[in-house]
């Protein structure tokens, strides 16, 4: 499952952090997950806890950010909501866009103690 691997990477990635300033555990973790990140939402949060257990991220608040899907027409420039990415222009019909927001897959902030 992708999401597996995205929540064990986010877990290595916040021991790390942790680690370099030499804190003890983390707090808050903010992430944004865009719509068309590839990653499925409930899935993720399904994996989050057993995942988590035990590490650096334990007990730790998270905060999701979910951006829509934005692109803009390479042919018309008409800027349209998509929600998958292979979606075409609703205007002129174009597939060719480019993609605005909603890839996104980052850790915003995270708060360490
Ligand atoms: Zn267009």
């Amino acid at each position: 499952m992708h999401e597996l691997s995205v929540v064990t990477s986010i877990v290595k990635i916040a021991e790390q952090e942790v680690h370099k300033i030499k804190g003890k555990k983390v707090l808050e973790l903010y992430l944004e997950i865009g719509k068309l990140s590839g990653v499925e939402i409930s899935s993720f949060h399904f994996v989050w806890p057993q995942c988590i257990s035990g590490s650096v991220l334990h007990d730790s608040l998270l905060y999701v950010e979910e951006p829509i899907g934005r692109a803009k027409c390479a042919e018309c420039e008409t800027e349209f909501p998509i929600e998958k990415s292979f979606d075409s222009c609703p205007k002129c019909n174009s597939p060719f866009k480019e993609i605005l927001s909603g890839k996104e897959l980052k850790i915003k902030k995270i708060i360490i103690k």
